[in-house]
């Protein structure tokens, strides 16, 4: 059967085209430069507001076997996996006052996970913790990561409120030295540099950007002093006020509600639609619960993130894709309903229309959502997305649409422009000022810039070679883990190592491959691990070549961190996960295939 006998509510060659006027509209040639850096006059954006007690140390100079750069999720995981596998010298600096990342800096109100707790809350059967909900919001998350640091004793010698400022190898000691903003000289016989990958907040290099004389702030340092309330609402604070909030990503998407029913008046400035799927919490089935085998989390990971790499629309993977019943699998099941219809003799190029059939048909329920919540029909309009599925996060939210319902609250929409200028008092869009007192940036984070500008240091790896020099054309790694000339150093993180939604998945996959590595270096007294030029040149050239070309992270889609601002920058390809954004169970399957041999293949160890 040919899918055109499937008769569509929609016509796809007009949705074709209008994708890509949208698209077109927005494309422009500064790419990631159009965004400010946080630096200079603009370093107080990145101030923390949240650290009650400020730390007063000497600086060290000592010695522990494994220092670990990051507290969010990665380094959490990192240092339990290394717990678990007996390693006890272990120190991890963090920037913030506490563990949590991610989660310890992003508390706007509404800050919530949208992929369900059970899959993404990690170690949940080790800890055995059952969440009281199937998602959960950003203050249970940043319980939990504190949970885990204190199961695994991860408070133990570490340096919170402290950054790293440079790391030295050497090759005569053996050692890494890492330089901090406390002037620690600490040594480290091996590194892992979990940084995260939303780790530096970013600003529009908006023309008039530092005239504004207003409040103002970013969403990933919300001023609850300003504002009032907190990470569940109540902005007291904001009685009287008129509020402008630039951006319509997944963040403003969480907060503008509370922001709309709080302000005496908000300007939301819109420069792309987000997709916005509904969210449908409930408390966990208790009984559903008690039925769970050990191992469970794991393979609800596996299953999950097999979903998310375009899977679960198969013959045989009919119970991976039902035990989840949110907007995340709901593509997965329009295509295998497609696929059924379509018969089972349907022709390879069918497939790929049949796919794009199914994603037409998701992206038209999430515009037809808008229609049946929005009352003004203009409005409605300016919200609803045109690009494919996973061009950009889904957002998974019961609030935020609604909002535009509110007498107080207005669109502005830049029609993909983005904002014109900022004055002293507001924001102007097409020759309009709209006057506010508190001005708050939800422009998201620094994806696509260089490694060592987003981590915030540099690395002098063997005779003095940067990481910065080296991977000035793209990075070059073995397993996305290792790069040679920095012996001892490993990195959990998406260049060259796995993508997933569903993101502390990953980062167990890196952190229980480290510490296995660690585990045998020590065991084995041995003091330097390299991988050879080959292997990551090999390892490199794989990742480069079988990039996924899908929808998701694609030159055919809206510009947007997934696809570096849609520009075709070449080192894009060699920072891009291994299998592009829908390899990552074929990569944690390599990272297996690693552990079981035992040759340790491609490493020189000694
Ligand atoms: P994003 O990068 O997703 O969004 C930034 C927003 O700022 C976009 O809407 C962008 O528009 C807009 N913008 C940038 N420049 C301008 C300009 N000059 N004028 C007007 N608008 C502008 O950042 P977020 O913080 O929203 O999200 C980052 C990531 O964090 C998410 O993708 C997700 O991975 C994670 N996250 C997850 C959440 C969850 O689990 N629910 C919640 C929040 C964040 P444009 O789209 O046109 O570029």
């Amino acid at each position: 059967m040919s899918i055109n006998a499937t008769k569509e509510d929609f016509d796809p060659d007009a949705l074709r085209q209008k994708y890509n006027e949208e698209r077109e509209k927005r494309l422009r040639s500064d790419g990631n430069e159009q965004y400010q850096e946080m630096k200079g006059d603009f370093s107080y954006f990145l101030e923390d507001p949240y650290v009650e007690k400020p730390i007063v140390r000497d600086p060290l100079e000592d010695e522990v076997d494994v220092v670990i750069i990051g507290g969010g999720l990665g380094g959490l995981l990192a240092g339990a996996r290394m717990r678990e596998a007996g390693i006890e010298d272990i120190r991890v600096i963090e920037k913030g006052a506490d563990f949590g990342g991610t989660w310890y800096w992003n508390r706007y109100p509404g800050a919530a996970r949208d992929i369900e707790a059970y899959t993404y809350l990690p170690l949940l059967e080790e800890l055995n913790y059952m969440p009281p909900r199937k998602y959960c919001d950003a203050p249970e998350i940043l319980d939990h990561c504190q949970r885990v640091a204190k199961h695994y004793r991860l408070y133990d010698n570490s340096c919170m409120q402290t950054e790293v400022k440079g790391m030295e190898w050497d090759d005569d000691t053996r050692r890494w030295t890492i330089r901090t903003d406390r002037n620690d000289k600490m040594k480290a016989r091996f590194v892992v540099m979990v940084n995260g990958p939303l780790n530096r907040p970013k600003l529009p290099g908006i023309k008039g950007i530092s005239d504004f004389k207003g409040h103002t702030f970013h969403t990933s340092r919300w001023d609850y002093d300003y504002t009032g309330g907190n990470a569940r609402g109540n902005l007291s604070g904001l009685k009287g006020k008129r509020v402008g909030i630039i951006g319509t990503g997944a963040t403003a998407i969480q907060c503008v509600s509370y922001l709309g029913e709080s302000a005496d008046q908000l300007y939301v400035f819109q420069r792309t639609p987000s997709g916005v799927d509904p969210r449908n919490d409930h408390p966990t089935d208790e009984k559903w619960a008690a039925s769970l085998q050990p191992g469970w989390q794991k393979q609800r990971q596996k299953d999950f993130t097999a979903i998310l790499n375009g899977r679960g629309g198969r013959r045989g993977e009919i119970e991976q894709l039902d035990q989840f019943d949110d907007a995340w699998v709901e593509m997965g099941k329009i295509y295998r309903r497609r696929m059924r219809v379509a018969g089972k003799d349907i022709p390879r190029d069918q497939v790929a229309k049949i796919y794009e059939m199914s994603n037409f048909e998701k992206m038209e329920n999430i515009r037809n959502r808008v229609d049946d919540i929005v009352e003004d029909k203009e409005v409605a309009e300016a919200l609803k997305p045109y690009y494919a599925f996973m061009c950009k996060r889904p957002c998974l939210d019961d609030r935020y649409l609604a909002t535009f319902n509110r007498d107080n609250v207005k669109l502005v929409d830049t029609k993909g422009q983005g904002v014109e200028s900022i004055t002293e008092k507001g924001v102007v869009v097409d020759g309009i000022e709209y006057e506010v007192d508190c001005l708050i940036f939800a422009t998201g984070f620094e994806v696509g810039t260089d490694y060592t500008r987003r981590a915030g240091y540099d690395l002098i790896g063997v005779d003095g070679l940067s990481l910065d020099e080296k991977w000035s054309k793209g990075m070059v790694t073995y397993f996305g883990i290792h790069s040679h000339d920095f012996p001892n150093c490993f990195l959990i993180g998406t260049g060259q190592a796995s993508f997933t939604a569903n993101y502390p998945d990953g980062l167990d996959e890196g952190a229980k491959h480290i510490a296995y590595l660690v585990k045998y270096f020590v065991e084995n007294k041995i003091t330097r691990v390299d991988p050879t030029v080959d292997a990551e040149l090999a390892w490199s050239a794989d990742v480069v070549g079988i990039t996924a070309k899908g929808p998701m992270g694609g030159a055919s889609c809206t510009p947007g961190y997934y696809n570096l601002e849609g520009t075709r920058d070449p080192r894009a390809r060699h920072n891009q996960p291994y299998g592009g954004m829908m390899g990552a169970n074929k990569y944690f399957a390599k990272l297996e295939e690693f552990r079981e041999g035992d040759k340790m293949p491609g490493l020189v160890i000694s």
